[in-house]
């Protein structure tokens, strides 16, 4: 009998003037990009944390640790892609990802296709097994202020 785990994830980084904006392993066009070790996508971190909780493996900072300069600048996408590594081998399958990024501005909804594609691409699941949303912070705390962003993940995961 298949048992069914979730395993949930958190992530959160400043906002910084630039224009590297990297969410859902996606660039879009912004004039602030989210600061951090690697490209700080917070929806893939999240992500990751959401994908390595479920399987009881620890979490990004377990293999991707912030002070070592070979994740300096790093696309979060090869995270993403580690895990899903990491998972397979210990035959895990991924049944639904269903992530919320907190965010004041942009408005992201158009970016969510895209972003559905490229996570379906690299964890090699279905897109209707995907669902992203994203909430503002009203105009209180960081994420309100425009000084963050921040992602929950929670992953359902399956190990037969
Ligand atoms: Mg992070």
């Amino acid at each position: 009998m298949s048992e069914f785990r979730t395993g949930l994830g958190y992530d959160k980084h400043p906002l910084v003037p630039g224009n590297q904006l990297v969410l859902g392993g996606i660039s879009i066009d912004y004039f602030k990009s989210l600061a951090g070790h690697s490209d700080g996508d917070v929806l893939l971190h999240a992500l990751v944390d959401a994908l390595l909780g479920g399987a009881a493996l620890g979490d990004i900072g377990t293999f991707f640790p912030d002070t070592d300069p070979r994740w300096g600048g790093i696309a979060s996408q090869f995270f993403l892609e580690e895990a899903v590594h990491k998972l397979k081998a210990k035959k895990f399958e991924i049944v639904f990802i269903d992530g919320i990024i907190l965010a004041e501005k942009p408005k992201l909804a158009p970016y969510f296709p895209r972003m559905k594609e490229k996570i379906a691409e690299i964890a090699r699941i279905s897109l209707d097994r995907i669902s992203i949303k994203a909430k503002t912070g009203e105009k209180m705390d960081s994420v309100g202020q425009e000084n963050a962003m921040a992602s929950f993940v929670a992953a359902t995961l399956r190990l037969d």
